[in-house]
């Protein structure tokens, strides 16, 4: 759909609706890193005027720092975050709840106790949850960190296992995160981490050869260049008919969003993604903006990958574009190049792969405990960053936009 459509349908009926006195209803499902801030950013720009209100939907109250599952996964305590006590004073509602439906004509979202709520705005920021569908028996017998309630499904199995071998999926970062935490809190587990490719593919040499250690001297057993081709209760099987043995097996490989986005009749990719034009609008229904991992946002590069650091500021640069919008303005294009890859490796050691804006490494890497506290710094920063935003809004309006590698957007 072209910008042309966009401004027709969405400024003209977010204005009008203001300039009519109305009260402009944006709704926001998902409170995740994205949906977050832009709950928090785009209520605390029109608390003011009181013609705007938010209302965040989520399935839980608490907020899931999806950033340490594998912490809570080990057993580890994490903070209790309260997405309420967070949004209160900006005037945004919360609504805790399961999204079940979106009526993208009717401009209705229905809640899994039958409720139903209207929208003149929708931002879509639902995530995304680990791909079990992609080889038979992940679903059934793989254990995930998709949310918070799965980290601790899995804590309760290894919380009975004494001794025996778990084997994680998937040799991204998440896979190595997870196996490196597993194998420094659970010293009586063999770990083997299988996956295609070699951990810290993506990395430099020095960057890649200090993950790799950090995996031997945990004591790791690597499976690079492994397809897992099916999952049973005791054992993944490889390509070539191999099978490894396992009391417990985590799926790490590869990520899939809801399909509510499809269904709905949303334009998504391949992924069920929501295609975005370039200022976050789905290019379908141009009164939905999609957010985080669950929209598909074409850069000069590509089209972005779910992280934490995208995410965050797609949903800043949603609620400024809403805000703009209400104001009679146009929005702008969204911007964003990468910057750094940061991967814990236990509590006492990390990695970070500092990267161009497409996610290509740069030369310089951080290492050993002081890769350790800049890795802790990032996964602890969204919450007070949601806190500052609450008071200055334009604090959280900053993010590097990746010069000229995003300057020619290619859609
Ligand atoms: C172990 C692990 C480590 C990671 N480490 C990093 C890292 O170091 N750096 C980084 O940048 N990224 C990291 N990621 C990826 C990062 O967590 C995601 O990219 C990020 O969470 C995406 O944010 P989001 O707001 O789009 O979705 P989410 O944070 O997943 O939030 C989605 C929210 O929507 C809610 N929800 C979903 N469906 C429904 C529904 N139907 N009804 C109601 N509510 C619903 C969920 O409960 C959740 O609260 C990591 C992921 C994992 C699993």
């Amino acid at each position: 759909m072209s910008a042309q459509r966009t401004d027709a349908t969405g400024t003209a009926a977010a204005t009008t609706a203001t300039a009519a006195g109305t009260t402009h209803r944006v709704v926001i499902l998902g409170a995740g890193y994205a949906g977050m801030a832009a709950a928090v950013q785009l209520a605390a720009r029109t608390r003011r005027g009181g013609a705007v209100q938010v209302t965040v939907v989520n399935a839980q109250e608490r907020f899931t720092e999806r950033l340490r599952l594998h912490m809570t996964a080990t057993g580890q305590q994490v903070a209790e975050l309260s997405i309420p006590e967070m949004l209160d004073g900006t005037g945004a509602q919360f609504v805790r709840g399961w999204v079940t439906a979106v009526d993208a004509d009717a401009r209705t979202v229905r809640i899994d106790d039958d409720r139903e709520l209207p929208y003149d705005t929708l931002v879509y920021g639902l995530g995304s949850a680990a791909d079990t569908a992609r080889v038979p028996g992940a679903d059934d017998h793989a254990f995930t960190l998709s949310g918070a309630q799965d980290a601790e499904l899995l804590a309760d199995r290894l919380g009975q296992l004494r001794g025996g071998t778990v084997v994680v999926v998937g040799t991204g970062l998440t896979g190595v995160e997870s196996a490196a935490e597993l194998a420094e809190q659970r010293p009586d587990l063999d770990v083997v981490l299988v996956g295609r490719t070699e951990p810290g593919a993506t990395m430099n040499t020095r960057a890649r050869t200090h993950l790799r250690g950090a995996l031997d001297r945990l004591g790791v057993t690597v499976r690079a260049g492994a397809d897992v081709v099916r999952v049973r209760p005791d054992a993944v099987e490889l390509a070539g008919g191999e099978r490894v043995a396992a009391d417990v097996v985590l799926w790490t490989g590869g990520a899939r969003v809801s399909p509510l986005a499809a269904v709905a009749g949303l334009e998504v990719d391949d992924r069920g993604r929501i295609v975005t034009d370039a200022a976050l609008h789905s290019v379908s229904h141009p009164d939905v903006w999609a957010i985080g991992d669950a929209a598909a946002i074409r850069q000069g590069y590509g089209v972005m990958h779910g992280t934490c650091q995208g995410g965050m500021p797609t949903g800043v640069h949603a609620a400024l574009s809403i805000d703009r919008v209400l104001r009679g303005k146009e929005p702008r294009p969204f911007r964003f190049g990468y910057y750094h890859t940061p991967v814990s490796l236990g509590r006492a050691d990390a990695v970070v792969q500092f990267t161009h804006p497409d996610d290509s490494p740069r030369r310089i890497s951080l290492t050993g405990r002081t890769a350790m506290r800049y890795k802790e710094t990032v996964t602890a920063s969204p919450w007070p960053t949601y806190g500052r935003m609450k008071k200055v809004p334009a604090s959280g309006a900053f993010w590097p936009t990746g010069g000229h590698f995003t300057r020619e957007v290619a859609r």
